[in-house]
Order: structure tokens, then sequence, then C-alpha cells
């Protein structure tokens, strides 16, 4: 099957990425969100991310508007009907997530592959509510989405071949590389990443060191571009600690218990860059 028309639904810091790298590879892209702003806001990200692909000389101007010209807006998620493709990208919430799906299940065409962009959602427990649990994947797009080249492409139960083959063509289409995995807690991402941040909390919470000390340490030692407090105020602190939980619920081993200083924060509304404070304060 050749992925022409491509929709994302959720038009926030992972949809309105998704939807511009789908557009510069060339297909007709919906991006869809609940209200006109949300959308309205994807689109801005998307137009100031390409001007300033043309103000560095990676794009001409022209480029820059067929690039535009390819994206239309949704906030009607009937607009499904004649897509080959949909990526949902909305707030990381099973029942929220289904509830998509069950209604994407309806509207899109018999042939169209539903993904889900989900950090640490089980892929087979969202395929398992709709008739099509073959068509259903989970590709995970790494933020900032125009810049990450992975995409974690995930394998439900029921995933087929051919729907993993469409996804890896299409994920190379977008300039990514796909990486196969199976369906389990955190995937592997999350699952080597996350218990690592939750490790360097822990250094913080028992005094072993600063922050600072502990980003300085990975840097220079291990080679990280970034530390990985520095990389979780990033990710936002209310993320890393709800992947944990994931983690820790779906394998039941207390290995993957939060730290409580990460819990602390997050009640404190400290979530990192996006709060202005978490391990570090923002402007
Ligand atoms: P976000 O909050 O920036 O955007 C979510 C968007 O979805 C919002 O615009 C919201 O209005 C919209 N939305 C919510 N419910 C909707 C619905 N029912 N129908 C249509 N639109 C709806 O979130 P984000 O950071 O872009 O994350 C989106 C997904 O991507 C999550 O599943 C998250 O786990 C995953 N993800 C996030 C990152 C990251 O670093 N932020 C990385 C990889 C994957």
């Amino acid at each position: 099957m050749e992925v022409k028309k491509f929709m994302v639904i959720g038009a926030g810091q992972m949809g309105s990425g998704i939807a511009q790298v789908a557009a510069q590879a060339g297909l007709e892209v919906v991006l869809h969100d609940v209200k006109d702003e949300f959308v309205n806001r994807g689109l801005g990200v998307i137009t100031k991310n390409l001007a300033r692909d043309v103000e560095k000389g990676r794009k001409t101007e022209q480029e820059k508007q067929d690039i535009l010209d390819r994206i239309t807006p949704s906030t009607d998620l009937t607009n499904a009907k004649d897509v080959d493709f949909v990526v949902e990208a909305i707030v990381e919430n099973m029942d929220v997530k289904t509830g998509v799906f069950k209604q994407l299940d309806e509207i899109a065409p018999a042939h169209a592959i539903l993904a889900s962009n989900t950090s640490s959602l089980p892929i087979t427990e969202i395929a398992a509510v709709t008739n099509r649990p073959e068509k259903v994947i989970g590709m995970h797009f790494m933020n900032p989405v125009p810049v990450m080249k992975l995409i974690e492409v995930i394998r439900g139960l029921a995933t087929s071949d051919e729907t993993y083959r469409v996804v890896a063509e299409l994920s190379e289409k977008m300039g990514k590389v796909a990486v196969e995995v199976n369906d389990f807690p955190g995937f592997v991402s999350n699952r080597v990443l996350m218990p690592m941040i939750n490790e360097a909390i822990y250094c913080v919470y028992e005094g072993v060191a600063t922050p600072e000390a502990i980003d300085e340490v990975m840097k220079l030692g291990m080679n990280h571009p970034m530390g990985p407090l520095t990389l979780a105020d990033f990710i936002g602190l209310d993320t890393c600690l709800y992947i944990m939980e994931v983690l820790h619920e779906g394998f039941g081993d207390s290995k993957y218990r939060p730290c409580p200083l990460l819990r602390k924060y997050v009640k404190a509304g400290w979530l990192g860059r996006k709060s202005g404070r978490g391990f570090y304060t923002y402007q």
C-alpha cells in the first residue's frame, strides 16, 4: 500500500512536528485537534520552524510554502474518512486514546493503518478496541521531531508484517530510521532511559551530589550530550513520573519505583522547563 493521505491527531508538541516531517516528505497531511486554536498553534510552530530553515538557507521560500500548502487543518474527526494512515499524538491517557481509536476505526477506510505515538502505553491494548488490530502499530517519534532521526516502531501482538513494512518505508521517506521493538512496558527507549534518570534523581535525594555535578559526571564521563537531570527537565517531570509508574506497574518490580523526590517535585508543580522550575530554574 502506498500512503498518500496522512492524518495527525493532536497538534501539540509532537503532533505538529509529525505533521511537518510528513508534509516535508511530500504527503498530503490533515492536522487535527479538538479546537481551532490548538490546530493554529501547531501550524504556527511549523511555520516558525520552516521560516528558520529558510533563514539558514536549508529551504527556499517556495519549498516552505509548498510544505505549508500540503497541510489541511481539521477539528472534525470525520476527515479521517479518506486517509491512508493516521498517527495519534494526543494526551498520554489510555481511556482518551482508546476512545479516539474506537472512533477512528469506524471512520477511517478499511485499508488505513492506525498508529500511536504513545511513549509508554501498550499498543496491544489500544489495538484491541479496534476491529483491525493487525493494522495498529506504535510509531514513537522523538522530541524534537524535525531533528531526531529515530522512530521506535512498536509491534503489538497482532500487528501484521505488512503494517510494519508500510511504517518502515514511511519512516525512511520522512528521513528517519525505524527500529523495530516489541510491545513491553516502556518499549526500549524509556525502559533504558527512565530508570537512569530516576537513579540520577535518587542521587540528588540521597545527597550523593548536586544536580550540576551529576549532569557533569554523565556528560564528561559518559559522553552524554546532555545530563540526565537537564534531560528530565526538558521531557517534563510529570511525564518522567508517569513513565516510571507504567514500568513499575507493568513489571511489578521494585527496581522501577519512582524516587520520592520526583513525586514531591511533581506535586509541587515543579515540572521542569515548561513550568519554569525543576532541577534547574528557567526564565
Ligand atoms: P501536547 O500536550 O503538546 O499535545 C497534545 C495535543 O493533543 C493537544 O494539542 C491537545 O489539545 C490534543 N488532544 C487531546 N485530546 C485530544 C482528542 N481527543 N482529539 C484530538 N486532539 C486531542 O502533548 P505531546 O508532548 O505532543 O504528546 C503527545 C503524545 O506523544 C503523548 O502520547 C506522549 O506520550 C507522546 N510523546 C511525547 C514526547 C515528548 O517529549 N513530549 C515524546 C515522544 C512521545
